[in-house]
């Protein structure tokens, strides 16, 4: 059977009548891979299915939160019964303590935890506390590093290794981004120079420890070291963004792998179990000038909302059940990711491989990938030409060279199996690509 995707096609342009661009989030659209985005109707352990009735195995998990899988059953179990006892009442529950108890002891950097409702807003409000605690107003991200979509972090580099903030959207004030300076990831040399030239006036360094917004990128040895080194001689607070990274890479986040301590994480993903869920927590001292504790304002209508918390907390249960459940998760992302590599290089292709634990990704590059410059020499339309003959055999990617892959304590070796074979004949279409390359 022709693989099709009529229906979505129709639902898309449907979409576009009532949503700008027919989704709620940018990558969505399929506009770095073209063509149309399948609309899914159901999802289940490591499949998804749209409503044309493709099936796909699914190594997107919903961009990280996803760890056990869609729809696990006892953490659904637990929803059904949460609902049945109100979905929000915006006063405190004991669930809320529960899952800040557990996010303490996984990751003892955060001795408090704030609940928000999306990374994006616990990026935001960290760097305001970062700010108020420091009285400095300079922020430092890495180019390529995604810190959601708020003013102070819509911002990477221009040319160059330290330049001055650039907003990367019609509609962030110079004024704003003007306080954020963008290093380029794995330079140590870099951000020497910014604090060197800046550091009276930087209060905190935000960081993904595990790069996934650029393709995933790899943290040199010894590089999270040295950020922690230079943010401490300067009295700059250390923000690892760990949205994407926190119980994803080990139990205890990047942190816990790389063994660096930083003063402020940020968490979401995984600890929301597919509902949305953000949090940012660190060290007593400064978590304490966030209002009530202190004057540093930060609110939240639906913040610590009981199904979220319910979610996280059995998603967070089931981990800590199986002590085992990163170990087994990593050897099978490393058996599928080198099931691929040999498919790869049986065309010749060497293609850059990256794996931390449960993530991992490819750039369709011959030269080492170590930062958003070296990301960006990826030839995208190899890319796009292996992500939808991917998708045509039931193999759901993200649709952009610059995303990270997530594999699910769900995915069975069969999808693994499934997996490599289709990537031999997706790896063939890119061959095919190469060969009309040349000739055009
Ligand atoms: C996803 C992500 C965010 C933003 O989280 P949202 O819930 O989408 O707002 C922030 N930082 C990192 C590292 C992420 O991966």
């Amino acid at each position: 059977m022709a693989f099709k995707l009529d229906k979505s096609a129709t639902a898309f342009a449907e979409a576009k009548r009532y949503i700008p661009g027919g989704v709620n989030s940018p990558v969505r659209s399929f506009r770095g891979v073209g063509g149309t985005p399948p609309f899914i109707a159901k999802a289940a352990g490591s499949h998804i299915f749209d409503i044309d009735g493709n099936k796909y195995i699914d190594y997107v998990g919903s961009w990280g939160p996803m760890i056990l899988g869609h729809a696990h059953p006892e953490v659904i179990a637990e929803l059904s019964d949460a609902l049945q006892r109100g979905t929000s009442y915006g006063a405190p529950t004991l669930l809320e303590t529960e899952l800040a108890r557990l996010i303490t002891e996984a990751v003892p950097s955060m001795e408090l935890v704030r609940f928000v409702n999306s990374g994006t807003e616990a990026t935001m409000s960290v760097l305001r506390l970062a700010r108020a605690y420091t009285q400095r107003n300079k922020i430092v991200k890495f180019a390529g590093c995604y810190h959601g979509h708020h003013d102070s972090l819509l911002v990477k580099a221009g040319s160059g290794a330290t330049t001055l903030g650039v907003p990367d959207s019609p509609g962030v004030p110079d004024t704003i981004a003007g306080n954020t300076i963008t290093v380029e990831y794995n330079d140590a040399q870099a951000l020497t120079t910014v604090f060197e030239r800046h550091g009276q006036d930087i209060a905190a360094v935000i960081i993904e420890p595990v790069p996934g917004n650029m393709g995933l990128i790899l943290p040199r040895p010894g590089y999270l070291e040295q950020v922690r080194a230079l943010t401490e001689k300067y009295g700059a607070l250390l923000i690892f963004d760990e949205v994407m990274s926190g119980f994803r890479v080990a139990y205890g986040g990047a942190q816990e792998l790389y063994d660096i301590t930083p003063d402020l994480t940020c968490l979401g993903k995984v600890i929301g179990g597919g509902l949305p869920v953000g949090a940012y927590g660190g060290r007593r001292d400064i978590m304490e000038h966030i209002a009530p504790a202190g004057p540093v304002y930060q609110a939240g209508t639906l913040s610590g909302n009981p199904l979220a918390m319910t979610a996280g907390l059995a998603t967070l249960r089931l981990i800590a059940q199986n002590p085992d459940f990163y170990e087994k998760l990593t050897s099978m992302t490393t058996a599928l990711c080198a099931g691929v590599q040999a498919q790869a290089l049986a065309f010749g292709f060497n293609f850059q491989f990256h794996q931390v634990g449960s993530m991992f990704g490819i750039f369709f590059t011959d030269k080492p990938v170590y930062d958003y410059n070296s990301a960006k020499r990826s030839d995208v339309g190899a890319f796009n030409t292996f992500f939808h003959a991917m998708l045509e055999q039931g193999v759901y990617l993200a649709p952009s060279q610059f995303e990270a892959a997530f594999m699910s304590s769900a995915h069975t070796h069969t999808d693994i199996g499934a997996t490599i074979a289709a990537s031999g004949n997706a790896f063939a279409r890119v061959a095919e690509y190469y060969r009309k390359q040349k000739h055009e």
